[in-house]
């Protein structure tokens, strides 16, 4: 199996989750797998998902997924998988994913709709923190 890449949000490789949930989306109820950056209980990753996906090897491929970005119109493509995305719509920018039906802000389980949606983007690559090396 692949292994986890480091969180592209805060960077750390200790504390990523695989784990499989059933979630729901109106009245269909499904088994999905996703990749947390674990902040529940003591944990300190910073919550971030690679969205919903059918198994674990897509979960993984997703989250180790470093796409290019640039905004695709929705007029020309929608998302592929539930992967967060950022959102261009009447209301500015927003963070999301696609539910296989429509945009919903934030994380993946809100279910608020997002009206009007113009364009999408995947998430830019992570900061990469540089050590300076010292004596320059
Ligand atoms: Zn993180």
């Amino acid at each position: 199996m692949e292994e986890l890449k480091p969180c592209p949000f805060c960077g750390r490789s200790h504390g990523l989750l695989i784990t499989s949930i059933h979630h729901r989306i109106d009245d269909i109820t499904l088994e999905q797998w996703s990749v947390f950056c674990d902040a529940s209980g003591c944990k300190v990753g910073c919550g971030a998902s690679c969205g919903y996906h059918k198994t674990k090897e897509e979960a993984i491929e997703a989250w180790n997924r470093r796409a290019k970005t640039q905004w695709v119109p929705c007029s020309e493509r929608l998302p592929e998988d539930s992967s967060p995305v950022l959102i261009t719509h009447r209301g500015g920018v927003s963070y999301g994913w696609y539910n296989g039906r429509y945009f919903e802000r934030g994380a993946n389980t809100n279910h608020r709709k997002l009206q009007t949606v113009i364009a999408w983007m995947p998430l830019p690559e992570p900061y990469l923190e540089r050590k300076i090396d010292e004596g320059d």
